[in-house]
């Protein structure tokens, strides 16, 4: 029986709409192969939101994403919004959307391709396989702590002031999120904090402990934040899923990311307990190639399947858009920002074709 799914497209701003046009065709081959069917709405976010109604994310399009079963987003922001106000910028867009979803768990995954080895910037034999998913807690600690702000001092100084702060139920959910996903992966568990100087983090270690009772088919290890930053550069392949809270997950998934250097092929998703999840690229919406056909759309892509796979419980899908993706790149097929000596060049449109030929071939 065929399956039904509400998906609420945003396609924001910059090369968005370009790299989301080839996502959806992607989606609708592999439905029809899996006998699923997508109901595709499209909102507004962004700056193309704000153009048409003066805000960045209106009502009606978290509405929209609150009826649905996912989020697809492509990405938002450009330099023709960058002198609005800070409360109407395009990127409140993104955290009204992430509150309005509830959602508290980001997930980035940083993946070597075989194909696009030589994009890292480091040695070869020192990315070779690695496979890490980072888990970074996405409404808590030291980013919406109380007190927050900067005041005065009786000395007439300026003070600033940001809290981290994390509650058990805020570590204990984004453990079990970690823990969850570690187990459908290596069952391997770093989870990384700054125990031996702050106390919020004692708290989370001491949480993430007491999960590990749940869970004793994953291993957990305890790493803190400025030894796994060492070791991310250093020997990235011990690691497969890693916890962390707001600010530590902010900066290490950036760094784990930049060990495949290609942020083109980059997906991510935020999830919450219950509800739909968002799912996007980890690339912003690049202006300077907009409307020229020259976006990579493969972190869009994967965004989809990473919809599938942790979104919508359709691992089967998730597969063959990844691997239909593996397929183009063995082809030699890639897009300027991977381009390398003797492949071929392709524009966002032809990338989607050749993606289509390889999930649907036309013989
Ligand atoms: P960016 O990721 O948009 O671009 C950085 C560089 O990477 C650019 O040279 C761009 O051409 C290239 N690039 C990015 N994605 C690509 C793709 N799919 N294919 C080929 N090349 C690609 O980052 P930026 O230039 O710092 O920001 C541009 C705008 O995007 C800003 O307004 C920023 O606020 C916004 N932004 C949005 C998000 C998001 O929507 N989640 C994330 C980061 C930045």
């Amino acid at each position: 029986m065929t399956k039904q799914y509400r998906i609420t497209l945003l396609p924001g701003d910059g090369i968005g709409p370009e790299i989301m046009a080839v996502a959806v065709q992607v989606l609708q081959v592999i439905g029809k192969q899996m006998e699923l069917a997508f109901e595709f709405q499209e909102a507004l976010i962004g700056g193309s939101a704000i153009d048409a109604t003066g805000v960045p994310l209106p009502p009606e399009t978290l509405e929209t994403c609150r009826q649905s079963d996912a989020v697809l987003l492509a990405a938002i922001g450009g330099t023709q919004w960058d002198s609005l106000p800070a409360e109407i910028r395009p990127e409140q867009g993104l955290l009204g959307l992430r509150a309005g979803l509830s959602l508290f768990a980001n997930l980035r995954p940083a993946k070597i391709l075989p194909q696009l080895i030589d994009a890292s910037t480091l040695k070869r034999e020192v990315v070779e396989g690695v496979d890490i998913m980072v888990v970074r807690e996405l409404t808590g600690g030291v980013y919406f702590g109380q007190p927050k702000g900067i005041f005065h001092t009786e000395a007439g100084e300026r003070r600033g002031v940001n809290t981290m702060v994390y509650t058990e139920s805020e570590i204990d959910r984004i453990g079990r999120v970690a823990f969850d996903i570690a187990r459908k992966r290596n069952r391997k568990l770093c989870s990384v904090d700054k125990a031996n100087v702050l106390e919020v983090s004692q708290l989370w270690r001491d949480r993430m402990n007491h999960l590990a009772k749940d869970y004793p088919d994953v291993a957990l290890s305890h790493l803190y934040v400025d030894n796994a930053a060492m070791q991310l550069v250093r020997a990235p392949r011990q690691f497969d899923t890693i916890v962390t809270s707001n600010l530590f997950g902010d900066i290490l998934s950036d760094a784990a990311a930049m060990l495949t250097g290609s942020i083109g092929m980059l997906p991510s998703a935020s999830l919450g307990s219950s509800g739909p999840g968002v799912f996007e690229p980890v690339h912003g919406s690049a202006p300077d190639i907009a409307g020229q056909d020259k976006a990579n759309p493969l972190a869009q892509v994967l965004s989809a399947a990473m919809m599938l796979r942790y979104g919508l419980n359709e691992p089967g899908a998730a597969v063959r858009i990844e691997q239909a993706v593996m397929k183009v790149l063995d082809q030699g097929n890639r897009t300027g920002d991977i381009l390398s000596e003797g492949m071929t060049l392709l524009g966002c449109r032809a990338m989607g074709a050749a993606l289509l030929d390889v999930i649907q071939p036309s013989s």
